[in-house]
């Protein structure tokens, strides 16, 4: 099975579809990363405040795949927002996950009320020029945000990493990456399970003869969104894998459209410090 890649607007290609560890404690951690990566997965999506960076490097190396096949995210923590306390938190992360390179590093949440995103990004134009991240982006960033950003930096974010699902679809976001070239990359992509009972949802589980999350993930997947599914259930690890070979009609991608519903399973962007 392969899975289809992403292109970023810096040349760089990101599997489409990835594993997801946020809550699962560092000591389960390397037992999940391992089934994802057995089932195929091979983008791997952690954050210093997840606390299992350790996991993940765990499994990653015991997996003895070339770290080219790999593709590792994880993200800089809103304490550690600042110039030099950015690139020393990175310097932490990448001790923790063993690796001499990540393949994207994000800014967690804008923070605003810190207001030192700006600075935080001067330090992941370094770590792209050094080489040491394959490339920057940012995450639960809204387009005032991004529009400050952008003001201010030659260095486009290559994703902005958002809580999206049918719960909660985000067009005018996904309209504003599309125009500025920034991937949209859906985190809570399932909505930890929230959307999976709606009716829009199950039907079209019923007449394809797929899960509810598998219609979920196609979804997205149709849309273009990148995502990270998360899951300690070796079947269901492997299931949201097996998207690839069904479709959604127009019908149902329009079905779909109508749950919105401004679902937040996590906090607004704009008041999270
Ligand atoms: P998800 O939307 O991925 O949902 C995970 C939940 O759904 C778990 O309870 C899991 O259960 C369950 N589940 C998984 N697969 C299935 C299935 N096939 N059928 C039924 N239930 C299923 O939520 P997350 O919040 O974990 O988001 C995914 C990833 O996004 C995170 O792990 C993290 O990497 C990232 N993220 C980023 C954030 C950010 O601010 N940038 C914020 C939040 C998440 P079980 O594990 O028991 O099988």
């Amino acid at each position: 099975m392969t899975i289809p890649t992403v292109t970023l607007n810096n040349g760089v290609d990101i599997p489409q579809l990835g594993f997801g560890v946020f809550q699962i404690p560092d000591d389960q951690t390397t037992v999940a990363v391992t089934a994802a990566l057995e089932a195929g997965y091979r983008s791997i999506d952690t954050a210093a405040v997840y606390g299992n960076e350790a996991g993940v490097g765990r499994a990653l190396t015991a997996s003895g795949l070339p770290r080219e096949e790999l593709f590792v995210t994880t993200k800089l923590w809103n304490a550690d927002q600042g110039y030099d306390n950015a690139l020393r938190a990175f310097d932490a992360s990448l001790a923790k996950l063993g690796l001499d390179y990540v393949d994207l590093y994000l800014i967690h949440w804008p923070t605003p009320a810190r207001d030192l995103y700006l600075e935080s990004w001067r330090a992941l134009e370094r770590l792209a020029a050094e080489g040491r991240i394959r490339a920057a982006g940012v995450s639960n960033f809204q387009p005032a945000h991004l529009d400050r950003l952008l003001d201010s930096s030659a260095l486009t974010p290559a994703v902005n990493q958002i809580e999206l699902h049918p719960g909660l679809q985000q067009d005018d976001l996904r309209a504003f990456h599309r125009q500025h070239g920034i991937a949209t990359e859906a985190w809570s992509p399932l909505a930890q399970g929230a959307v999976l009972d709606d009716q829009a949802i199950t039907k079209i589980a019923t007449r394809t003869g797929k899960t509810p999350a598998q219609v979920v993930l196609r979804w997205h997947l149709q849309l273009g969104n990148i995502v990270i599914p998360k899951s300690v259930t070796p079947s269901r690890i492997r299931q949201n894998l097996e998207v690839f070979d069904f479709e959604l009609t127009e019908e149902d991608m329009t079905s779909i459209a109508t749950i919105d519903r401004g679902l937040r399973t996590g906090p607004h962007p704009d008041q999270l410090n």
